[in-house]
């Protein structure tokens, strides 16, 4: 198979273009073309007053491949595709231990975990603290809509895990030798995503979409011999002599297995502080703390894509930000949803906490992502591994408060905010946070040094956005799960630095940040722990 990289169309070329296109660039006859896929499809955004093409890259076989790369030696652009289809290892239900291995979790990290295992013969038993996709997606619509809030149900917990009300965006900047970014795609696909996030530049399903992919695979590995169960939080782990046996339940049942992936998301407060008073080697890690901003899409539509705003193939535009503020804190945008809306995402009472999300035509009438800025447990917070976790419930109570109570959230049109006066009505940008704002001030929902970084932020991106500084875009408070504000460190052997059969995986192990890194991990430990499996057996 070989790829060719850099073919351009124009942005309205016909679905049967590709290869009349292909045929010419190659200089050969179309009989001579075996077959094509197309591998990659992205644009330029930054050729917006110019011609905009499609940018394509296609793997492709010929009649006589050796004599094509004979002849076009000096086309950097062709070259022999690499392989990146998913290499299982050779293990089977034969290495099966007599304790089945365990999956804490079933977000991306644990779906992926979990579905590798059973491929692999393994039969895991995943233990998920929340309810399945279905009844989870009424009682997180419960608090959107009624300001009822489940704490085991809700946007952080249940199956699907974190990511499922989101926009679904499935693109990372991980290192990925092995490919296993694109087996968490095809997964997917074979779930019933879209075919297209095989190969546009930024795929994204949208949480419609993502709710039943969910289902679909929880089925595949059932029917591959896993299990999973609901409503089972764990609620201790059991360890004797440096090795786990197994984990405790909140109805007090012992579930006992020497080999458990621990993939519990970054929201598990009560469950880290229980790992760490088992004495679970963990330690505090940077995150980010900041703001939701919302603009009309079609001012960063514009702003984007210039004269190709609203085109129907390019669909709602996105960015991606970055100032390096005087105070020498960096702001970025975080986790920007095109056409989306911005979500309460609490899992525990009386605190507030915002993220976004959207569906996949990305059609709604906002934009909106998260402003935030990088702190350290050096210059932070210091005071051990869970003095992250205690920041941020410290500053989600505050939110609660600010926010009048009532899991409405504190907001204030951006205008104000850099001006630094409270807001005290909203002009012509309309909140979408459910189940409602109040206007005032943020500048106390923050430290000061966040509050005067996002100040100087907001101008400054407005010189890569016209209108990023619109008076009347709306910020919504806060935004503190970012990432894991801890890590559960592990060794070479994916394993626990001090505690053997234990894999800490995914985002609350603080190793990813995203749905197609958290899946890329699972995979990663679900081969690390049939690994260890294979070793112990050899022994
Ligand atoms: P999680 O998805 O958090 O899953 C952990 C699971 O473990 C949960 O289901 C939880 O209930 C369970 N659990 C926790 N403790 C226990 C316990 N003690 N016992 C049993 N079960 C337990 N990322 C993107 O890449 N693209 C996006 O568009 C995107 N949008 C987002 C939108 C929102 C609203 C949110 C909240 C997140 C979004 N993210 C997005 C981030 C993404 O969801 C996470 O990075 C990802 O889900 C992490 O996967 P994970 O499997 O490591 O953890």
């Amino acid at each position: 198979m070989l790829r060719i990289t850099e073919l351009k169309l124009p942005l309205d070329h016909a679905d049967d273009a590709l290869r009349p296109a292909l045929v010419e660039r190659l200089g050969i006859d179309d009989s001579e073309l075996l077959e094509f896929s197309v591998f990659k499809r992205s644009y330029d955004a930054r050729k917006k007053s110019g011609d905009m093409p499609f940018i394509y890259t296609l793997d492709f076989s010929v009649r006589d491949e050796a004599a094509l790369l004979a002849r076009l030696s000096n086309d950097r652009n062709l070259g022999i595709a690499p392989d990146v289809r998913y290499k299982p290892l050779n293990i089977s239900a034969a290495h099966l231990p007599a304790q089945r291995p365990l999956v804490i979790g079933f977000g991306p990290c644990g779906i992926f975990a979990a579905l590798l295992l059973a491929q692999m013969g393994l039969r895991p038993i995943v233990l998920e603290r929340g309810k399945d996709v279905r009844q989870r997606t009424k009682d997180t619509w419960g608090l959107w809509r009624k300001k009822v809030l489940d704490p085991e149900s809700n946007v952080q917990f249940g199956e699907g895990g974190a990511g499922t009300f989101s926009d679904g965006k499935l693109y990372s900047q991980i290192k990925d030798p092995n490919h296993y970014g694109r087996k968490v795609l095809e997964e997917f696909v074979k779930a019933g995503a879209p075919e297209e996030i095989l190969y546009v530049s930024k795929p994204h399903i949208g949480t419609f979409r993502l709710t039943g992919v969910v289902a679909t695979m929880r089925e595949e590995i059932k029917a591959l011999g896993g299990e999973v169960r609901f409503q089972q939080r764990v609620t201790d782990v059991l360890i004797e002599d440096g090795q786990l046996v197994g984990v405790e339940l909140e109805n007090g049942e012992q579930v006992r297995s020497r080999h458990v992936i621990l993939a519990l998301g970054h929201s598990s407060r009560d469950t880290f502080r229980a790992l760490h008073t088992r004495g679970v080697f963990m330690e505090a890690k940077p995150f980010s703390v900041g703001f939701r901003i919302e603009h009309p899409q079609s001012l960063i539509d514009r702003a984007r894509l210039g004269k190709y705003a609203g085109h129907p193939k390019l669909g709602a535009a996105d960015y991606k930000l970055v100032h390096h503020a005087k105070n020498g804190r960096s702001v970025y945008s975080f986790c920007m949803c095109p056409g989306g809306t911005v979500v309460a995402a609490t899992s525990e009472p009386h605190r507030v906490v915002t993220n976004g999300m959207s569906q996949y035509s990305r059609n709604e009438r906002n934009a909106n992502s998260g402003i935030v800025v990088g702190i350290t447990p050096e210059q932070d917070y210091p005071g051990g591994p869970l003095a992250g976790v205690e920041l941020q419930e410290r500053l989600e109570s505050h939110a609660y408060v600010l926010g009048g109570s009532n899991y409405e959230a504190p907001g204030q049109l951006v205008g104000d905010f850099i001006a630094g006066k409270p807001s005290t009505a909203l002009g012509s940008v309309e909140p979408s946070y459910k189940p409602g704002i109040k206007l005032g001030d943020l500048a106390p929902a923050l430290p000061d040094f966040a509050i005067e970084a996002i100040r100087e932020a907001l101008p400054a991106f407005a010189k890569q956005i016209k209108g990023f500084d619109l008076h009347d875009a709306v910020l919504t408070g806060i935004e503190t799960r970012t990432s894991s504000p801890l890590r559960i460190t592990r060794g070479e052997d994916l394993q626990s630095l001090n505690v053997r059969g234990l894999f800490p995986a995914g985002e609350g192990a603080g190793y990813a940040g995203g749905i197609l890194s958290a899946g890329v991990d699972g995979i990663r430990v679900a081969e690390g722990l049939a690994r260890a499996l294979m070793d112990e057996q050899a022994r």
